[in-house]
């Protein structure tokens, strides 16, 4: 026992976070409800799929289950961004035979009609064309006005709607009319994250932010890095977005299939040194679409994100169409849950953790940053139970969660959108306050009775807390206290 503070038991919560895509099978206020008590953390609607008025039907069913449970839970709409597909084929879908030359253009008679044809003027011949998440691939072997001839290189059938890929080409990225009227929707219900889809480039994570802005309300840009495009800009696009998505659906058809698994621990690190939140997303428990338990490899690949450092993982099909939407987030909490006990990410200030974004390495901002480091050590040192940071923006618990402390991160704040959005970040649970505190005395007094009153923290447990003073001026944290908690 160290200095005479009792010994607290390591905490046994969850620390990464789980993200759900909810759909058909995870629309009725039942299902949200148990979903939720699962231990979904933040909310996802593809808006690639489904009407406003089925998306604006479950942000109001989640919305009100949070209320009722008195739970943050955001939602993070992911915009389809400028995908392509095919357009409308025979009912019986098409054959195409390995060697064969198709044609692709707009006109609804050739064999492969295209449904958003702004890629007609970028592709180029010898470049590849996947279709179906890269089970067809073809080859182009002339383009000229708008119509394309293509070699079929790996044989299967296609039929109407099926995505296309084209990661050969350089398509710019664009906001379509379909995503505009989608992000206006996100501002119109208050969402906390929007999903930039196929992002190629820094300039596009912050066209997508800025569209929001424009429209009325600045939203956090989830940046889904998922073409090979993207890959050469990394560093850039991490700083740049808000939270960033190894978006392995698209990212597997974009580049060979043998890299993403490195690709994912790559973009896991740079996040880490950025202080960027990183989602580790599809095919997790994909077989859980049909049956009720994982395969091993699945089970081990949740295990691994989780080892990786991810902050959240995300189900897709398994809770939005899936048989068993409930079971897969069981599942994926108990994998996630042993991994952790195994797992001590607990870093050393300043060790390891490199590159800190530029904008933090001077003045506030570094004074900050060496709290949020000093309170890991801390945590590491005493038999600290909890970690807690009054946040204003939310900055000094995603400093904490960088450092991935031993001890819970419990961030207090009196915004509920900063709240809600820490709900992403690794190890940080939000306490919403009902009014700011004045001054230092207020805030060890609200410590103690909230930490109590929410079975967070018990007369005499040891936390850490962090704020900064004087606190009517508002600035970044640069105090540190270490705290027994009164009866
Ligand atoms: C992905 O490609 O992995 C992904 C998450 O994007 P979407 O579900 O929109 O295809």
């Amino acid at each position: 026992m160290a200095g005479g503070y009792p010994l607290l038991m390591p905490n046994p919560r969850r620390r990464a976070k789980i993200v759900a895509t909810f759909g058909p099978a995870s629309s009725d206020p039942e299902t949200i409800a148990r979903l939720l008590e699962a231990g979904v953390d933040v909310v996802r609607l593809n808006l690639s799929h489904g009407a406003h008025e089925t998306h604006r039907a479950i942000v109001a069913a989640v919305r009100a289950e949070a209320e009722r449970i008195d739970r943050q839970v955001p939602i993070l709409m992911d915009l389809m961004g400028p995908r392509f597909r095919l357009g409308v084929l025979p009912s019986e879908g098409r054959v195409l035979e390995a060697g064969s030359v198709v044609t692709i253009s707009e006109d609804p008679d050739s064999d492969l009609p295209i449904e958003e044809p702004e890629f007609l003027d970028h592709v180029k011949s010898g470049e590849r064309v996947l279709i179906d998440n890269g089970l067809v691939e073809l080859k182009i072997e002339s383009a000229a006005d708008r119509r394309l001839t293509a070699r079929v290189i790996e044989a299967g059938k296609v039929s109407t709607r099926k995505g296309i890929n084209l990661p050969d080409s350089d398509i710019p990225f664009s906001i379509s009319d379909k995503d505009r009227a989608d992000i206006a929707l996100a501002v119109e219900l208050g969402i906390e994250f929007l999903g930039a889809s196929y992002v190629g480039s820094a300039a596009d994570v912050i066209a997508v932010r800025e569209l929001s802005e424009t429209l009325g309300s600045r939203i956090p840009v989830v940046a889904k890095l998922e073409r090979q495009r993207a890959l050469q800009s990394l560093d850039e696009i991490v700083e740049a977005a808000d939270v960033v998505m190894v978006a392995r659906g698209d990212l597997g058809v974009e580049v060979p299939l043998h890299q993403v698994p490195v690709l994912q621990k790559r973009i896991v690190e740079i996040g880490l040194g950025l202080g960027t939140p990183v989602i580790v997303a599809t095919q997790m428990l994909e077989s859980m679409m049909e049956h009720s338990r994982p395969s091993r490899a699945e089970s081990s690949d949740v295990a691994n994100a989780v080892f990786d450092g991810a902050d959240a993982l995300m189900l897709s099909g398994e809770t939005a169409a899936g048989k068993f939407p409930v079971e897969s987030v069981r599942t994926m909490v108990r994998i996630m849950v042993e991994a952790e006990s195994h797992e001590n990410r607990s870093r050393e200030p300043g060790h390891e953790l490199s590159p800190v974004r530029p904008s933090w390495t001077s003045g506030r901002f570094v004074t900050a940053d060496t709290v949020a480091g000093a309170a890991t050590f801390a945590a590491r040192r005493l038999p600290v139970k909890k970690i807690v940071a009054f946040s204003q923006s939310g900055f000094t618990a995603r400093l904490i969660s960088r450092y991935r402390p031993g001890a819970e991160i419990v961030m207090f704040t009196a915004d509920p959108i900063v709240a809600s959005r820490s709900q992403l970040v690794w190890g940080v649970t939000p306490v919403l306050l009902d009014a700011e505190p004045r001054d230092h005395d207020q805030v060890v007094e609200m410590v103690d009775r909230i930490m109590t009153a929410r079975d967070l923290a018990e007369p005499g447990d040891l936390l850490i807390l962090l704020m900064g003073a004087p606190i009517k001026e508002r600035p970044l944290t640069n105090l540190l206290r270490i705290h027994q908690v009164r009866a």
